[in-house]
This record gives C-alpha cells, structure tokens and sequence, in this order.
C-alpha cells in the first residue's frame, strides 16, 4: 500500500467512526444531508448533554442561590470561556461573549447596541451588499436609527470582483476613506464556499477600524482563530447551530480594544441555557476531533465535487472560477469551505433540487438568502460536514450526470 493511500484509508476509518455518532445520519442511509450551511446535525454528545442537562440542572441562571441554579449560572460562564478558547483568544480578560440565537441576531445586537453608540454625524461603514442578507440589513438599520436621533452616516459598499464571489481587495483603497470607522466582512461565503481574505481588509483600512466579521460558515468548519497574526478583526459573530450545537444558539465573540466596550443594553432576560449546554459539548467534541481535520475531509469532498461537476458540461459552478481551473496555483479544495454552489444550463434550480430530493438528496434550491437576489437567481448549493462522505458525493455526481 502507498503511503498516500494509507493516509486516505486512515482518514476514513477515522471519518466512519465520528459518521456513526450521528443518529439521524446513521438512522436514514438512503438519504444524503446535503445542506449543513443552513443547519448541521448533532452528534450524539451534543444529545447526551441536553439531556444530561435537563435531567440534572435545569434552572435559570444568574438568579436563583440553589443548587441547580449555580450549576446553570457555572454552565453559561463556562461556555463564555469555552467559546474564547475555541476561537484562540490570546486576551480572554479583555474580551466579551455573548449568548445569542444564532448569527442575524449576533450582526444585530452589533449594530444596535455597539454601533450606534460609536458613530458620529459624517461617519462612514463599509458593509457586503452581495453576502448573506443577515450581513446587510442591520447596518441598514443602524443606520436609519442613527438618521432618527439626527446622526447621517454614509454606508458604502465592499467592492466585488466580477461574478467570483472575492471582494475586490484591490479596489478597496477607493472606498477607505478618512472618515470610515467600521466594516462588515464575512469570512466564509455562503454561496461561493470562498475564504474572502479579511487580512486585506485589515491591511486596507488600517489597524484602528473594527472590523466585524460573520462567521457563520466558517466557526465549526475549519480553524477560526482570532490572534491578531490570524484574523485581526474585532467581532466574530457565528451561529452554534451550524457548528453542531442545537437551534437557537450562536454567540457575538468581541475583542474590546477598538471603539466603546460591547455591552448588550438593556434588560436580557432567561438566556437559552439548554442551547447553551448544547454549545459546550458541540465546542468539546470539534475541539476533541479537530477543526483542521474536519477541514481538511470536507475539502476533500469539495474538491471532489468540483473535479467531478466540471467534466459535465450542462453545469456552472458559481464563485471563484480561477479556483476551478486545471492551472489554478491553488487546489480548488483550498478555497473552497465544503460549499459548492451551482446552475444547471437547462433545469431550473428548483426543479433540480426536487429532482435530487427524489434520488434522497437534501440540497438547498433557491437564493439562498444572498443580499439583493431574487428567484430567477436560484442555484443549488450542495454544503457538506465531518459526517458526508466520498460515496455520497460518488453517487450525488452519478446522478447529475444522467442530466447532463
Ligand atoms: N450569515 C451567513 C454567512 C450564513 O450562512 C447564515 C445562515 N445561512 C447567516 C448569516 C444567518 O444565520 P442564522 O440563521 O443562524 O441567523
């Protein structure tokens, strides 16, 4: 045997036995959970530990003195500290976690309680019209709360590139200005898969602008750390729920070294504490496992998707097409997070996903969400996790080949 296909053979014992944690992929072989972007599903630690919870400790925290109540309060400060290492905090005292239902509401609780106490009149942010639409609409609406109290900023637009789905780092030095005190940026994006490079961002506007960063696709996924030599950027806002955690949960991690200290105002109320339990065995199970390990399996399957889809002719990828190409300096694996995202020539998007759902495909099948898409922008966006593997994708490819 190689020593490469040892390695591969190594990686999918490993890969069988974290698959068989899941039960409602192991439950349902005839089917292929294709759509983990949107939400993922749960290994069976993450079920114990609700469970365990609910049977052990469930009270509310931070306010009753008794037992159950201590061990709730212990369980929401633990998962603060837990979510700071999970992202390599390198200053876990200065930093902030807060609880939240998921990334909208992260961006949200952002601009509204942060944002709008930091601008003045004149002020200019710099935010995605093209990523996903939770990563829009609140500085929008910062901004018309901030035209309210008298307060006029201007919001101006992250530059693209041209159909690939990369902001176009070169021509932000036309929209950084003197004036520009904020940017919203994504690190993975949710139709392209594409790391979208927020060092340059960094690089762009220089050290003192927040930067916030949605990293709903990302945290989870593959390695996020926020040591300034990673990603110098001031927010990291994520969804536990994508990152195997249950619904309604997510988190707004802050640095607190630029601009006024991140403190959700006014009364919070019963936070989610059987999510947040959830979270922190979500959190221990990819720390035990290893983020770079699931990163590295789903951009094996990336990779094995895109080589497969770009030998039928009647598709097109979306995104980064340079990252596809046989001279690519990259492997379209490298650039591309476990999301793969594509048209076919002569089947509408959501005809193909009922079509795919027939053969036992979950898929997404629309606009997926993209700030300023309507319907006629619908794709299929296929979005993988530790749990998929190399015989779904085999037989996912073998289907969109009888349509070809
Ligand atoms: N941002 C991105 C990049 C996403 O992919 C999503 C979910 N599809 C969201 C924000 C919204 O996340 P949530 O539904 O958890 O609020």
């Amino acid at each position: 045997m190689s020593v490469e296909s040892a390695r591969r053979a190594e990686s999918v014992g490993w890969q069988r036995e974290l698959r068989e944690q899941f039960p409602i992929i192991t439950a349902h072989p005839e089917l292929a959970y294709f759509d983990s972007a949107a939400t993922s599903q749960k290994p069976r630690a993450v079920l114990d530990a609700v469970h365990a919870y609910l049977t052990t400790a469930n009270a509310n925290a931070g306010r009753g003195t008794y037992p159950w109540a201590n061990r709730t309060t212990e369980l929401v400060e633990r998962t603060r500290q837990r979510v700071k290492e999970f992202l390599a905090d390198p200053e876990p005292r200065r930093s902030a976690v807060h609880f939240t239902s998921g990334t909208t509401e992260g961006l949200r609780t952002v601009a509204r309680d942060w944002l709008t106490r930091y601008l003045t009149d004149g002020d200019e942010i710099l935010v995605p019209f093209a990523d996903h639409r939770a990563n829009l609409d609140p500085w929008l609406e910062a901004q018309r709360l901030l035209a309210d109290r008298g307060i006029g900023i201007g919001v101006r637009a992250l530059p693209y590139q041209t159909r690939s789905g990369d902001y176009d780092h070169r021509a932000l030095d036309d929209v950084v200005g003197p004036r520009t005190r904020f940017v919203a940026a994504t690190h993975v994006h949710h139709v392209y898969g594409g790391d979208m490079n927020v060092h340059r961002i960094r690089a762009a506007v220089g050290p003192d602008v927040p930067i916030c960063l949605d990293a709903a696709q990302s945290v989870g996924h593959l390695p996020v750390s926020v040591a300034e030599s990673a990603l110098d950027v001031d927010f990291v806002v994520f969804s536990g729920h994508k990152a195997l955690a249950l619904p309604g949960t997510g988190a707004v991690w802050a640095r607190n070294a630029r601009g006024p200290v991140f403190e959700p105002g006014g009364w919070q109320g019963t936070p989610n504490t059987v999510g947040i339990a959830s979270l922190e065995a979500a959190l221990d199970w990819l720390g035990a496992v290893g983020t770079d390990r699931v990163a590295r399996w789903t951009g094996a399957l990336t990779a094995r998707l895109t080589e497969g889809l770009r030998h039928l002719t009647s598709y097109e990828i979306l995104g980064c097409q340079s990252s596809l190409g046989a001279g690519s300096a990259l492997p379209a694996a490298q650039r591309r997070h476990g999301i793969v995202t594509f048209r076919h020539h002569g089947i509408p998007s959501d005809d193909l996903g009922f079509i795919l759902f027939s053969y036992g495909f979950m898929v997404r099948a629309d606009s997926l969400c993209q700030a300023g898409a309507t319907a006629k922008d619908g794709s299929v966006r296929v979005s993988l996790h530790v749990y998929n593997t190399e015989a779904e994708i085999d037989r996912l490819l073998l289907v969109l080949a009888s349509l070809d």
